[in-house]
């Protein structure tokens, strides 16, 4: 008795669940909804004048504990100019393969250049390909 019980209670279930709205959606035509704390793929900032937020202090990659930030920096000159601060990031790579989107970049960046961003589409063909530069990371202009 208590089996058919269960079998009309899962079947009640089941029905029910028919005529509810799809708690998913028919990816890639169907774009998921992002909410605003999720951690997607970096981007570098701007600041309003078009400049780089990020100054290369190093803090995001010290504070990545699985090492998936590398910086080097830069200084500017007055003839070519890419940051407010005393230097720039000439390289800044971030390894997708390693990072685990923790946020802790985000965190400690004193400029608030580095965030994390909504892209969540991040498969690659090959190991190379999942090691963003700063072209790829840099937001664009305006
Ligand atoms: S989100 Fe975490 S793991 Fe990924 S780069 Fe930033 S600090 Fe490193
Ligand atoms: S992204 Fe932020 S924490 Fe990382 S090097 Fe640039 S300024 Fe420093």
């Amino acid at each position: 008795m208590d089996a058919i019980f269960q079998m009309v209670r899962g079947l009640w279930v089941t029905c029910k669940r028919l005529v509810w709205r799809p708690v998913t959606v028919q990816y890639p035509e169907q774009r998921p909804q992002i909410y605003p704390r999720f951690r997607g793929r970096h981007v570098l900032g701007r600041h309003e004048d078009g400049l780089e937020k990020c100054v290369a202090c190093g803090l995001c990659a010290a504070a990545c504990p699985t090492g998936a930030i590398y910086v080097e920096g830069a200084e500017n000159t007055e003839a070519e100019r890419y940051s407010h601060g005393e230097r720039y990031a000439r390289l800044y790579q971030v390894n997708l393969l390693r990072c685990i989107f923790c946020g802790f970049c985000q965190e400690v960046c004193p400029t608030g250049a580095v965030t994390l961003g909504s892209e969540f589409e991040l498969a690659r063909y090959s190991r190379a390909d999942a090691i963003l530069c700063k072209e790829q990371l840099l937001a664009p202009k305006g």
